[in-house]
């Protein structure tokens, strides 16, 4: 099978899970989508209304600001993979809870192991300290671990870890907006020279 025939297994399965709660309030699960082969991978945390709605990723505010912060580094979303560690929207976006996290990761797992990315960017607190954790790296939350470049191995895999801020940040506050522009160009420069080498 080809990357994009088992990461099709892998939405085929989620789109049906009722293994957590969150089945129960869904319109669609959000299995994530984009280019198998990217090398990155962008990772947020939990399907929202719009997300809800349509199935897809990062398809409302948040991911109309994601979307301008990839064509500002000179990408599109059909570049890249992204997704989200809940494949279901919460009722009225609460956060994701753990047991809900525990219960759905095993799919992210799944879908990290197939596309093998180089990097993986994750998108505030939740992502991050989940990927920390497959990492064994020690999490003080996404405002001290944002902005670097952590090599690291996670399923058995080398991979380069860029936190930075959930894009939903930026819609309330113009600092988180620029941080986000700032680490997005941080992470072209990283991007250009791991393409050169
Ligand atoms: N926020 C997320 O974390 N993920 C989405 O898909 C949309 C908003
Ligand atoms: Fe299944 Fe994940 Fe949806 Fe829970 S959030 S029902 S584990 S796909």
């Amino acid at each position: 099978m080809s990357w994009e025939e088992l990461l099709d297994v892998v939405a085929a399965e989620v789109i049906v899970c009722t293994k957590c709660p969150l089945w129960k309030t869904r319109k669609n699960a959000v299995p994530g989508e984009g280019n198998p082969e990217s090398p990155v991978m962008f990772i947020g945390e939990a399907p929202g209304q719009s997300e809800d709605i349509k199935g897809k990723p990062f398809v409302g505010a948040a991911g109309k600001f994601l979307e301008t912060l990839l064509s500002e580094i000179g990408l599109s979303r059909d570049d890249v993979f992204i997704c989200n560690i809940v494949k279901c929207r919460p009722p009225r976006n609460r956060e994701p809870m753990p047991n809900e996290i525990q219960t759905c990761t095993p799919y992210l797992d799944r879908q990290i192991k197939i596309i093998q990315p180089k990097f993986i960017v994750t998108l505030g607190n939740y992502s991050t300290e989940y990927i920390f954790s497959k990492a064994n790296l020690p999490f003080y939350g996404i405002t001290q671990a944002r902005g670097k470049f952590y090599q690291a191995t996670i399923l058995d895999m080398q991979v380069i870890i860029f936190p930075t801020f959930h894009p939903a940040a930026a819609l309330y506050s113009s600092k988180y907006k620029e941080t986000l522009q700032r680490d997005f160009q941080l992470l072209k420069n990283k991007l250009k020279h791991a393409v050169n080498t």
